[in-house]
């Protein structure tokens, strides 16, 4: 069996693991942009920290989830402030958006010259300028993948600017960040990574080193990902939840995913629903047709044995069978409140385009076998009305 596994990112771990990037960052440049969202507070401690020793920065804010637009207007400033290092403290908008950033401060032209889709799709010449992510919510896992989610709005699509450039030089993960985070986004960041997680460990990509991270993250998330949120500053449970959404990040860099995310490109580049949430209403559906398509189609599919050894892990029993899984899912999506994507205004109308679009996915391409456009149609009408 051939297999490979990348990464080029150094990871620091661990309750105050934040007080390492002014140090390293000192290492490389002395002027820093640091791009932030809705974490100001912890982003002016840092720049503190910075300018002690001896750096100068520069605050670069994100709200929402980027854009061209977004992207464009931080590239102006960080190029005029000469940005030597670029920081990014912050979910995984913030992270994507430096990423960006620190690839566009060292390569000519703007962002659609590299976005693949909607613009010319070149890759990246140079080395990004040095990257620092240091995460605030337990989710995409984004600080060790080597791709950065774009939205395009007039296009209504989100696309990926890609490149081995784009792994972070240093992802410094420290839950102490996590430990205020609100019950709601606590869910769909939490339920992100445990999707990626679960995708990834089905995926027809999947290896040794993958099914590794996948099979330490998936129990972590389902022994604490409800303690999360109905108990927010729990050190144990964010310990976990941080712990689960790097090893996702590590898993899908290398193993791909499926039919979820498949369907969550097209649908956050339509709908203002945030990824996390678009990703744990379709959950269980997903997983659902999946195993039906598997056994009809695939019997000695070794996806099938994967799904049993997902709902053990989720469940805690030995006897647990692949149905057992999905019926968790579908509790815990009840518990943490996740509503339907009607609630973001889908409705039966979207339903061919998106399923169009989704099979296009280049996340579907990990999926353990294709869907038919009847089973695509399917899972998606059952997330859009719940049931
Ligand atoms: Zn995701």
């Amino acid at each position: 069996m051939l297999f490979e596994f990348a990464t080029a990112t150094r990871i620091i771990f661990g309750e105050g693991a934040i007080r390492q990037v002014a140090p390293a960052a000192l290492n490389w440049g002395h002027r820093v942009l640091v791009v932030t969202g809705g974490a100001l507070e912890r982003a002016n401690r840092l720049r503190e920290d910075l300018q002690a020793a001896g750096a100068q920065s520069f605050t670069f804010t994100v709200e929402g989830e980027p854009t061209v637009d977004l992207i464009a207007g931080g590239l102006e400033q960080a190029r005029s402030e000469q940005c030597d290092v670029v920081i990014a403290i912050g979910g995984g908008s913030a992270i994507d958006t430096g990423k960006a950033l620190a690839a566009l401060l060292t390569n000519p032209g703007d962002l659609m010259d590299y976005l693949e889709v909607v613009g010319k799709g070149k890759a990246l010449q140079n080395p990004a300028a040095p990257f620092i992510a240091a995460p605030t919510t337990a989710g995409t896992g984004s600080e060790v993948t080597r791709n950065a989610v774009i939205g395009v709005p007039e296009r209504q699509v989100k696309v990926s600017l890609r490149s081995p450039w784009l792994l972070p030089r240093l992802a410094v993960v420290d839950p102490e960040l996590t430990l205020g985070l609100p019950p709601a986004i606590t869910a769909r960041t939490g339920l992100d990574a445990l999707t990626q997680l679960i995708e990834a460990y089905v995926s027809i990509r999947a290896n040794p080193m993958t099914d590794g991270f996948c099979a330490q993250g998936i129990p972590l998330a389902a022994r604490s990902l409800r303690r999360a949120f109905y108990s927010g500053p729990d050190p144990e449970a964010r310990r976990d939840m941080s712990l689960a959404a790097l090893f996702s990040g590590l898993a899908l860099a290398n193993a791909g995913l499926g039919v979820v995310h498949g369907f969550a490109a097209p649908l956050g580049g339509r709908f203002a629903a945030p990824h996390g949430a678009i990703c744990a209403a379709i959950l269980p559906y997903g997983m659902e047709m999946n195993l039906r398509a598997l056994r009809a189609r695939a019997p000695q599919s070794p996806a099938l044995r994967r799904y049993r050894e997902v709902a053990r892990m989720l469940t805690g029993r030995g006897d647990a069978a692949a149905e057992d899984g999905i019926t968790w899912t579908h509790e815990i999506c009840q518990d943490l409140e996740i509503p339907p994507l009607k609630a973001y205004g889908l409705g039966e109308k979207d339903v061919p385009v998106l399923i169009a679009e989704a099979a296009k996915a280049s996340s579907m391409k990990g999926n353990p076998l294709p869907l038919t456009p009847e089973e695509l149609s399917e899972v998606l009408t059952r997330s859009i009305v719940g049931q």
